[in-house]
């Protein structure tokens, strides 16, 4: 059985805690590898050695630390497929989405590229009379990256990027779920110049976690996984004076307006709802069509266009829409919320209950689900189911649908299909969600826009990458410096006289 153990100092070193957790193979059901689960000690220990790397680091040019960013990109290129074939081994994901979710993570690195103009800082000449003033942009030391399972690539990176080209050292802590892409990271920043001890990759569980939270020498901790979790870490990371910011779960809503081109938005709704199988944070998993007559001819679209989806593993390459789910528990959860569905009086309307994949039998693949008639007092609407299960609610009028998208208690992201663009600015202006697609079903920004959702999708007050990320990785120093004259007055060869 492969053994996973940590990145430590720039080697893979294996556990010494004695306990481990299993690594499925989503598609077979099959346990293909353990990964180690860190100590308190395990982790105290490479913190210190991490604060002792970061000193050079940190004192560094910032366009050397650019350049290792720089070879970076190159790697992570280079080795697409490799990342791709181990995440979708792990996660289940298929291939090709396996390589926008490198493609995705490395776009940041991109931007972490120009980290040199990011952390100039401020001058003003002059600010008094022979006084300047300055701010400068200082790495914090020692910070936390702790990740989910459903982007083992993507948000490592968004983590280690920016912490990384500040000059901070980082302490990573992988989903146990799909350790191995994370691990690889690793081993390609080395090999891309970082020096030793600057990112150590510690995997765990909540005891690992816990050790980041209470350990004084970190001095930030980015978090990104479900609501409870992030909501839990957010508390105990700043009650111990931490910088801290968390992204939890969602719950997003699509707008379907009678104007729209109905088509396109149940093309849309079905790579948002379906694609990764529903586990994705930005994934749609509520319909909203304003309007008897709208919600009857999304329906009809939708059903055929979700019937004719290909579920299967990833071995399959581009000939399958989704994969399994992570785990078998995950399976169970999504399953058991659909009962729930079904007895609380939504109208199943396309039932994946029943699927199986014939060689697959033990994977942990869900057939697609499509609910109608939802309220939103059943447990479908107001929990995050993170599988293939999209719901349909039907609202009267404009003001009920983004009323409910309102009234969520998530609020990650959003969207609204229509030809009408004042219907869709002022559904930009007044939503409270974090980020909006107008025509758009996955609006997840650019490296260098800010990702970050509002309500109980996110903890703390800045964004994870742009400019907001190299904002949190850092803190601002003001000094404010006057020279005394004298120098300017040239030679003196006599004594001065007693004044
Ligand atoms: P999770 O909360 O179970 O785990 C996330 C991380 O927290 C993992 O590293 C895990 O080891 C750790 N963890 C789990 N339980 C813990 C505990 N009791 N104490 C301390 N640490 C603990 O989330 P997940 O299942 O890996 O990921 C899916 C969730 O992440 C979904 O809710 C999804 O919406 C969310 N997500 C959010 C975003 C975003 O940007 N808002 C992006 C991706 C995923």
């Amino acid at each position: 059985m492969q053994q996973i153990g940590h990145w430590i100092d720039g080697k893979r070193v294996a556990g010494t805690s004695g306990r481990t957790a299993d690594v499925y193979n989503p598609a077979t059901g099959e346990v293909q590898a353990q990964v180690a689960l860190a100590s308190k000690a395990e982790m105290d220990a490479a913190v210190a050695s991490a604060a002792k790397a970061q000193k050079a680091w940190g004192a560094m040019n910032p366009q050397r630390r650019a350049r290792v960013m720089m070879e970076l990109v190159r790697l992570l290129n280079r080795d697409m497929d490799k990342l791709a074939e181990a995440i979708s081994r792990e996660h289940g994901k298929t291939f090709p989405d396996a390589k926008g979710d490198v493609q995705r993570g490395l776009e940041v690195i991109e931007f972490c590229i120009g980290a040199p103009h990011l952390l100039k800082g401020e001058f003003t000449d002059s600010a008094g009379p022979g006084i300047d003033m300055y701010s400068m942009r200082q790495p914090l030391g020692v910070v936390a990256g702790i990740t989910p399972f459903n982007f083992p690539a993507m948000i490592p990176l968004w983590k280690m990027g920016p912490a990384l080209a500040s000059g901070n050292a980082m302490i990573l802590k992988p989903s146990e779920r799909d350790p191995s892409c994370p691990m690889m990271l690793a081993e390609l920043c080395q090999e891309a110049g970082l020096p030793d001890g600057v990112l150590q990759v510690i995997n765990g569980d909540k005891e690992a976690v816990d050790a980041i939270l209470d350990n004084d020498t970190i001095q930030a901790v980015g978090f990104v996984g479900s609501t409870p979790i992030a909501q839990y870490i957010y508390s105990r990371a700043t009650a111990n004076g931490k910088r801290s910011q968390c992204f939890g779960g969602a719950k997003n809503h699509m707008i379907i307006m009678p104007d729209a081109d109905m088509d396109q938005a149940a093309d849309a709704l079905v790579g948002a709802g379906y694609g990764a199988a529903g586990e994705r944070c930005m994934a749609i998993s509520v319909a909203v069509p304003v309007g008897e007559e709208t919600a009857d001819r999304l329906i009809e679209k939708l059903v055929p266009r979700i019937e004719a989806l290909k579920v299967g593993p990833y071995t399959a390459g581009n000939d399958v829409d989704f994969g399994p789910v992570v785990t078998a528990a995950a399976k169970a959860n999504i399953l058991r919320l659909v009962e729930s569905g079904v007895a609380q009086g939504a109208e199943l309307v396309v039932d994946g209950r029943d699927f199986s994949l014939q060689g697959y039998e033990n994977g942990f693949f869900v057939g697609a689900h499509l609910f109608d008639r939802v309220t939103p007092d059943m447990d479908i609407y107001k929990t995050e189911i993170f599988g293939p299960v999209l719901s349909t609610v039907r609202a009267a009028s404009y003001e009920e649908a983004i009323g409910l998208a309102m009234d969520h208690e998530y609020g990650n992201g959003t969207a609204i299909f229509t030809r009408d663009g004042d219907a869709a600015r002022d559904f930009a202006n007044r939503i409270n969600i974090g980020m909006v697609g107008i025509n758009v079903p996955i609006p997840v920004p650019l490296a260098y826009h800010t990702f970050g959702g509002w309500k109980r999708s996110g903890f703390g007050d800045l964004n994870q990458h742009g400019p907001d990320a190299f904002r949190f990785y850092t803190r601002t120093k003001t000094v404010t410096a006057r020279w005394p004259s004298g120098i300017k007055e040239g030679a003196a060869f006599n004594f001065k006289a007693m004044e």
